[in-house]
């Protein structure tokens, strides 16, 4: 047609169409106090250096080798940190991916997908990609999930819990009801935020057959830059995304993420005082800008959303980059006088506070 752009004349018309993701920043120079991108504030567990360390060896030599196609070692260790079996556990380089393998695998259905319309901003680019009709339900006044509201027929449900960018939880109980009101369809529970306070739906695995729930390791765990994501449920919905894996011939992960993930899953204790520390500093974080007069969403998550009533989003974002810190701002109806701040080190979050406080 005419109106195509040039440079677009050979793309599918899907790709065309598609609005796509605009990630958070990641800036080039690191002088600056990131709290835009949910990362951990604290180090890996030392363990995981080392691991990834001596898997490499002294010359590298192992790297000309393809990794385990199963990842084996590193699936046994969640398997058993989680009380599941090994065919209940399905590993990809980073959430996000084994996302994309849900899609695919679950929600091609003659109905459209249920997801809430401020959740994570990555299902409806999906959406679009895979070309799954997706219906948007809207939160309630106090931005919360109402479970109730995903009664009607579906293809499929997708959520993050605590969701995102909101950082409200839900219960296990509303989980559980979310799942037996839709028992015909998959219900997807994205989890990349649990470990901070809520309590995980992997122990609803064996009661439900409908039930999957993500995890990652790259907020609680520290290790966003070895990709690793992971998707628990029953055998049957594992098998199928094993199928659609191997469709693509692809590696769940590579030689370094297998190891670093194992000594992750090993150091439990670095594990739990990290996340202890971070909903610590959350605490501390929230009643320093409530404070300030900041409305602050009740957080399980390592960020806070918060908005203040006399002062534009916008022009807080662009204060506090000014003397370089960084945080997170959607020009989305309703959640456009919301910062998204994540939680840093007691040092960072001081800056972000005495800059805010200058600031009003
Ligand atoms: N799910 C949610 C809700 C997220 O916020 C993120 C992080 N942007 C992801 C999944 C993806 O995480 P990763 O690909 O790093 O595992």
């Amino acid at each position: 047609s005419v109106d195509i752009p040039m440079k677009q004349r050979l793309w599918s018309p899907l790709v065309r169409d598609l609005v796509p993701y605009v990630p958070g920043e990641q800036p080039k120079i690191n002088n600056l106090i990131k709290l835009n991108t949910n990362e951990s504030p604290f180090p890996p567990s030392p363990k995981v250096r080392e691991a990834v360390i001596s898997a490499l060896g002294l010359d590298g030599d192992v790297l000309r080798l393809y990794p385990d196609p199963d990842a084996s070692s590193l699936k046994q260790v969640i398997a058993t940190y989680h009380g599941l079996a090994t065919n209940q556990v399905f590993l990809g380089n980073g959430s996000d991916e084994v996302l994309a393998h849900i899609y695919t695998a679950f929600f091609k259905q003659s109905l459209p997908i249920l997801s809430p319309d401020i959740s994570y901003s990555f299902y409806p680019v999906y959406s679009q990609l895979y070309a799954v009709e997706t219906v948007q339900i809207p939160l309630d006044a106090d931005f919360r999930i109402d479970v109730n509201d995903y009664k009607v027929p579906n293809g499929g449900v997708i959520l993050a819990n605590p969701n995102a960018p909101t950082g409200v939880l839900l219960s296990l109980d509303q989980i559980r009801q979310l799942l037996s009101n839709n028992p015909e369809s998959v219900v997807v529970i994205d989890e990349a935020y649990i470990d901070f306070g809520g309590q995980s739906a992997i122990a609803l695995i064996n009661e439900f057959d409908n039930l999957v729930v993500c995890h990652t390791v790259s907020k609680s765990r520290a290790l966003a830059g070895l990709r690793i994501g992971m998707v628990f449920g029953q055998a049957h919905l594992i098998e199928a995304l094993e199928r659609v894996k191997n469709s693509f011939n692809s590696y769940p992960l590579d030689r370094l993420a297998i190891a670093g993930g194992v000594a992750s899953y090993e150091d439990d204790a670095y594990f739990q005082s990290t996340c202890q520390a971070l909903i610590d500093l959350r605490e501390d974080l929230v009643s320093k800008l409530q404070g300030l007069g900041f409305d602050v969403l009740p957080s399980h998550a390592n960020f806070i959303f918060a908005r203040h009533p006399q002062h534009e989003a916008v022009t807080l974002a662009k204060g506090l980059r000014e003397s370089g810190i960084i945080v997170r701002h959607f020009a989305k109806p309703r959640i456009d006088q919301f910062l998204r701040i994540t939680i840093g080190t007691a040092e960072q979050n001081q800056a972000l506070v005495s800059r805010l406080q200058e600031i009003l």
